[in-house]
């Protein structure tokens, strides 16, 4: 969850003086900065992935699967090979996957060891260093304990949701139903739990609709939810706030309407999968960063996989609004005024400064910047777009301050600035490459849900590195006023809007007009020109290019001939161009086999989304549904949840097969490996210089028209 920087946090109160301080000297580093890399080129991608699991204790006696606390010691051993490679101690390890700690005690986070390269063969490792990660967690748990990849655990915030359970009201979340001690040791997430609680002035405040069953009530508890009152888990420190319990107890008698959460750890307990693109230059990046914007409501909506929370079923599928309510530090006055949203949202504004980026009609709703940053970027040359970009991540206040890192050598360091950066938490962010690194400009795709399995996770992460091939090499305009991204961000929140959604999507999506696909060269240095066969006659009908329709995730991947009185309308969807431009790729016999294995991620993400495949929110609300003990009154009891937890992990290993969430796609194709060695061996050949071996790049140079 972003920069880690060991130190002494200073408190809310103390770290007032300096807070203006630490922005300001953000925006010096980053003209700094800005100054050595704007002309930075790196033209070959890299790119990689990143998944977050939760570890789940199982107990056969009490029939209980609660979160297991023990990630940060499995975190430590996990860590222990990238230790020893970077003291030297060992030369021949071999660091193959790389751990991170994330924001609560049950989670892990993993990436590969190494970004992977453009190369088509790359995309074959990607489900293996999957497998290689899981196999790892797994290898370092008890025989009660599992690593699932699991987006939301059904029942956290319930009472003794975790194991050992922990103490409730802690003294920096204040929570009913979490504990502090539930939040990584490291400073930082307990000063951001803190700190974000201070400034708004109150604990976290998160709403989700409730699913009416026939047998729900109106009111739900807000505290006891299978107890008599006053039997809540005792609080950790009662003598912090003489009413600290009473409050409690108080809280035990009232009821709502919804399902009420009132901590960070609702939301950055949750688990995503995120994808990282490493572009040619700023300019590709500013695009790439735009293009993937509107395509995150989307995905969203397509690996949905939160269907319940606090042991009730929610009337949403996807985690995003509980996430965003869980870390929104926004006085009253200011949510009601200037700052529209949370710290963690979708973003404000596109930044592309190519000529399909129209700011006029598509930077349409206001945004608010911190205008002493705006001019400082301005008068530092920075561009209008780029300026109002940063000093918009700049209206925050940094969460979190060190002591012993206030003073910073601003010509060379970036903390102050990444302090900020990266505590705004977007559907997409714009990262600029450390100065002193190798690193170019990134673009990083941040709103998936985490699926059960690697098959599922390689799919999508392989589906989005080739939907940004197709975006640059066919120069794709996906640009649709960011208020209509914000309106999709809601649809996909709807239940079962995977299928029955319908999102706003650009008619037209070809820069230069219908028909007109470019061809492309790669880094091969051949001229590839994809044929496309249309559905049908493209006819606009004598609307606007930019217009838009109101379209299924279906039409949206898989193409749609509409056929209406007046018009015809033929959308060529992201499979069928994805297809097209493999197609294109892969005239040499050595990248058909290579092909053809890509293929099948493809045909799984099309059946996802022309509904043939549920998500994994349908299949789950229908496990708790049509599980005997459910009474149709909503609610995930201990009994579901423990049936569900072990039906995932057995699913996970490739031992059953879940038709309805994956078909016939898993774990007939279930890449395993279990060792690093085996990895390192494949990924020697995807790093060889010989071209039958690593397959054609995916990088597209230029095009041509
Ligand atoms: P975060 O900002 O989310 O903490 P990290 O910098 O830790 O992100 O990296 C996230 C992802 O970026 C990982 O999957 C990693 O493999 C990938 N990555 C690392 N270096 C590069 C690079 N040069 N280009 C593209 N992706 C990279
Ligand atoms: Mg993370
Ligand atoms: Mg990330």
């Amino acid at each position: 969850m972003g920069l880690l920087t060991a130190g002494r946090p200073l408190t809310w109160k103390d770290s007032e003086p300096h807070r203006q301080r630490v922005k300001s000297d953000g925006i010096t580093q980053f003209l700094h900065a800005y100054e050595k890399v704007r002309d930075r080129r790196r033209p070959m991608l890299k790119w990689g992935d990143e998944v977050e699991y939760a570890l789940i204790m199982i107990d056969e006696t009490s029939k209980t699967a609660r979160l297991c606390v023990r990630a940060p010691e499995v975190i430590e051993e996990l860590q222990v090979a990238e230790h020893l490679q970077i003291s030297g101690e060992s030369s021949d390890i071999i660091v193959e996957t790389l751990w991170r700690p994330e924001y609560a005690n049950w989670m892990v986070e993993g990436t590969p060891g190494t970004p992977y390269r453009s190369f088509i063969r790359d995309l074959t490792l990607v489900e293996k260093n999957m497998a290689l990660r899981r196999a790892e967690i797994q290898g370092l748990l008890g025989d009660n304990e599992l690593v699932l990849s699991l987006t939301a655990y059904p029942r956290l915030g319930c009472k003794q949701f975790t194991d050992p359970p922990k103490p409730v009201y802690g003294k920096y979340a204040r929570s009913f139903y979490t504990s502090d001690m539930h939040i990584n040791p490291h400073p930082r997430f307990r000063t951001l739990t803190r700190n974000i609680r201070l400034r708004r002035g109150s604990k976290v405040d998160i709403h989700m609709p409730l699913f009416m069953d026939e047998n729900t009530p109106e009111l739900v508890p807000v505290v006891c939810d299978e107890c008599d009152p006053g039997c809540v888990m005792p609080p950790e420190e009662v003598t912090i706030d003489d009413h600290a319990y009473q409050k409690i107890e108080d809280a035990c008698g009232e009821k709502k309407d919804d399902v009420y959460m009132d901590s960070m750890a609702f939301g950055m307990g949750c688990s995503c999968l995120q994808v990282t693109l490493q572009c040619t230059d700023i300019g590709e990046c500013r695009h790439l960063y735009d293009q993937l914007h509107v395509v995150a409501p989307i995905l969203l909506a397509l690996t949905a996989a939160c269907p319940a929370i606090r042991g009730y079923l929610l009337d949403t599928d996807v985690r995003w609004n509980i996430i965003a309510g869980s870390v929104d530090d926004r006085t009253p006055e200011e949510a009601m005024g200037k700052i529209g949203k949370s710290r963690y949202d979708s973003i404000d504004l596109y930044i592309s400064d190519r000529k399909a980026m129209i700011p006029d009609i598509y930077n349409d709703i206001p945004i608010a910047v911190d205008e002493n940053a705006y001019k400082r970027l301005r008068d530092g040359g920075v561009d209008d777009l780029l300026a109002q970009h940063i000093a918009h991540l700049f209206i925050r206040d940094p969460l979190v301050i060190f002591e012993d890192h206030l003073a910073q050598d601003n010509e060379t360091d970036m903390g102050h600035f990444e302090n900020i950066q990266s505590t705004n938490w977007n559907t997409v962010r714009f990262k600029p490459p450390p100065p002193d690194s190798d690193i170019g400009w990134r673009t990083e795709f941040r709103s998936m849900e985490v699926q059960f399995t690697d098959f599922e996770n390689a799919a999508f992460s392989i589906f989005i590195v080739l939907l940004s091939r197709v975006i640059i090499a066919f120069d794709l305009n996906l640009y649709m006023p960011i208020s209509k991204v914000d309106e999709n961000m809601q649809i996909a929140h709807e239940r079962n809007a995977a299928e029955s959604g319908r999102f706003y999507f650009r008619r037209n999506i070809f820069g230069e007009g219908p028909h007109k696909v470019p061809s492309f060269v790669c880094c091969c240095g051949h001229v590839h020109v994809p044929k496309f066969s249309w559905p049908s006659e493209f006819d606009d009908c004598g609307l606007p290019a930019e217009a838009l329709e109101l379209m299924t995730l279906d039409e949206i991947f898989n193409g749609t001939n509409l056929s209406g009185p007046n018009c015809n309308f033929a959308f060529p969807g992201f499979i069928p161009l994805i297809r097209t431009y493999l197609h294109a790729l892969g005239t040499h016999a050595d990248n058909q086999e290579i092909i053809s294995k890509i293929g099948i991620y493809l045909d799984f993400v099309s059946d996802k989304a022309n509904g043939t495949l549920w998500t994994t929110a349908k299949w789950m609300r229908h496990f708790v549904e049509t599980h005997p003990s459910y009474r149709k009154d909503s609610r995930v009891t201990e009994e579901i949840n423990y049936d569900l937890m072990q039906k995932i992990d057995k699913l996970s290993r490739g031992e059953i097969e879940i038709p309805e969430l994956v078909g016939s796609y898993f774990p007939k194709n279930k890449a395993g490996l279990n060792s690093a060695a085996e990895l390192e061996k494949i990924r020697q050949e995807v790093g060889s210089t010989d071209a039958k071996l690593r397959g054609a790049s995916l990088f597209d140079g230029t095009i041509q028209r």
